[in-house]
């Protein structure tokens, strides 16, 4: 924004609002504008109807004019805000897709693993199944003979069941 002071200005272009606040280097460049950029025939009208308003603005004017700038420093205000909200918005979105790849590429690990833990789980309950009917078959029952040798049997596989003949031998 230039430093030149803010001057109403009459005229600033053939279909403009008729009356601007404009500053006076806007004005002049505008000026210079016409007097290259715009048709020859034009110009001297154009040049004669543009100016700077020296008589002070009716009092209605001014009032209205600064509502007009209040209400568009609140405008600025406000799109500020929107910008740095959407900024952080376009932020938190990103943070949030990046959390998601890492959420779905976790999950599928999970996925994974899970199914690796069902396959060793029916894995491992078959060898236990199978290491307790070892412990019962015919060498497993000839080795508790060696071993140890009381009455078990994979039948009366409740040593309790000795209680009976233990207290009896006691006696
Ligand atoms: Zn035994």
């Amino acid at each position: 924004m230039s430093l030149s002071k803010l001057v109403p200005v009459a005229h600033m272009g053939h279909d403009a609002p008729w009356l601007q606040i404009k500053t006076e280097a806007e004005v002049r460049e505008r000026r210079a504008y016409i007097e290259t950029g715009k048709p020859e025939p034009e110009r001297p009208l154009r040049l004669k109807l543009l100016k700077i308003v020296n008589e002070p603005l009716p009092p209605k004017l001014v009032k209205v004019y600064a509502a007009r700038n209040k209400a568009e420093a609140a405008r600025n205000k406000a799109e500020a805000a929107w910008d740095k909200a959407q900024a952080e918005r376009d932020e938190a979105y990103a943070a949030w897709d990046k959390a998601e790849a890492e959420r779905d590429e976790a999950h599928a690990v999970w996925v994974r693993a899970h199914a690796a833990w069902v396959e060793a789980h029916a894995a491992w309950v078959e060898a236990h199944a199978a290491w307790g009917r070892a412990i019962v078959s015919r060498e497993g029952v000839a080795f508790h003979k060696k071993v140890c040798g009381c009455a078990w049997t994979p039948k009366k596989p409740d040593i309790l069941l000795q209680l009976a003949t233990q207290q009896e031998g006691r006696t």
